[in-house]
């Protein structure tokens, strides 16, 4: 974190702060149904109000594509906002022009208010200069804290920041945090997990973790299509077989980059997709035609359990199963408690994130033992794919 400012180095008391902020919550009519967002990015909002800066919040909301959509109106967030922050919100219908600087001059110190929908303008997608530097007007600082939105070069999330003294907020700064810990300066060896259904879904990312990291654990249905590559029969499971030579070819790069990937060596095959279908462990070579692979088996449980009690590092993506149909989450809980301990026992530093691999570590009931667990999706995948997030660079500093 030392190339970026944090609010550490700001002197925000009676400034404007503009704090772009992730509030694409889900919600159901006006309800929000999952607040995690909200209360990421309270301690920034927080800390900045405290220390008597008006605090300018800037979001988007869903797809409007430039035109206003009365739907994704900011507004709706407002009162679940509010409640999280413990602290009145106050809401201007537009992010710029007349409404937003007439709402921000009357603001006083320690003051929030949050600007409407930035989508909801043309200028915001297309990063346009002449949008950038309206957002910017009559604001003395930019705090970004939505590392979930950094892998787009939007006006709020890359134009802006170089308008104005730019800084990190909390959310941002742990993330970054631990992104550094697990990849760019990692405790070795370090062992990356790789599940979920597809390869063709993760090829960036098996290419840019083969040049950094010691082990790569493969699961899911994408193990699937590995041990096709190597031979194996693997049944009617998901696999993709026009990827085969694909799979062999992340295999011996591997090999080149001195990066060893593991492969389940028994499996639990089933011969439907469904929660408790009749199911058996068995061998590589033992899967029946009619069979499909759906979890790791016990062998390799224990094997990969075995290998975490000398790993440092732990990077995750995806399940080893079919995690959603119980008891096909069972390898998936087993490596995820694992980890867990090794973590809280001060042994190991593990960051998990992208697609379904919250929602597998929360099942697992591990996800509070890990050191991070990103809810970022698209931005996290795109890191460990190795691409720079536009969001991210433009606070570099130096
Ligand atoms: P992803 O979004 O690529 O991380 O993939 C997650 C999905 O992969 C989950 O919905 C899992 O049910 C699915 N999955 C994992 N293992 C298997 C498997 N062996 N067969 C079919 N689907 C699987």
């Amino acid at each position: 974190m030392d190339k970026f400012n944090t609010i550490e180095n700001l002197a925000p008391a009676g400034k404007h702060v503009l704090v772009r902020v992730d509030l694409n919550v889900p919600m159901d009519g006006d309800r929000v149904t999952d607040d995690t967002r909200l209360r990421a990015v309270a301690p920034t909002i927080n800390e900045l109000a405290d220390k008597g800066a008006k605090v300018v919040l800037l979001a988007h909301f869903d797809r409007p594509k430039g035109k206003v959509v009365p739907e994704m109106s900011l507004l709706r967030v407002v009162p679940a906002l509010s409640g999280v922050l413990g602290r009145d919100v106050a809401f201007a219908e537009d992010c710029v022009g007349e409404q937003a600087s007439s709402a921000s001059n009357a603001m006083k110190n320690g003051d929030v208010l949050l600007l409407d929908n930035t989508r909801f303008h043309p200028g915001e997608e297309k990063n346009d200069p002449a949008f950038a530097a309206e957002l910017a007007r009559g604001m003395d600082f930019y705090v970004n804290d939505a590392f979930s939105c950094a892998h787009r070069a939007h006006a709020s999330t890359e134009g802006v920041a170089h308008l104005l003294p730019s800084a990190a907020g909390r959310s941002m700064q742990a993330e970054l945090d631990a992104l550094g810990a697990a990849l760019t300066s990692p405790k070795r060896p370090v062992l990356a997990v790789v599940g979920g259904a597809k390869v063709s879904t993760k090829l960036d990312l098996l290419g840019n973790l083969s040049s950094k990291v010691d082990m790569i654990a493969i699961g899911g249905g994408m193990a699937n299509t590995f041990l096709a590559a190597l031979g194996h029969n693997v049944g009617k499971s998901l696999c993709e077989h026009d990827l085969l030579d694909t799979a062999r070819k992340i295999v011996d790069e591997a090999a080149t980059n001195n990066c060893e990937i593991v492969l389940p060596t028994d499996v639990v095959a089933a011969k439907a997709f469904a929660a408790n279908a009749p199911h058996r462990i068995c061998g590589l070579d033992e899967v029946a035609a009619d069979e499909m692979i759906l979890d790791i088996g016990a062998a390799t449980v224990q094997s990969l359990t075995a290998r975490l009690e000398t790993v440092r590092t732990v990077v995750w993506n995806g399940p080893f199963g079919a995690f959603e149909l119980e008891p096909f989450d069972a390898g998936t809980n087993a490596i995820a408690n694992k980890v867990a301990a090794a973590t809280k026992a001060g042994r190991m530093i593990s960051v998990a994130g992208g697609g379904d691999t919250v929602a597998a570590l929360n099942k697992a009931g591990a996800a509070g033992g890990f050191t991070y667990v990103s809810t970022a999706g698209g931005a996290f995948l795109e890191w460990l794919e190795g691409k720079t997030l536009p969001g991210v660079e433009a606070l570099r500093i130096g």
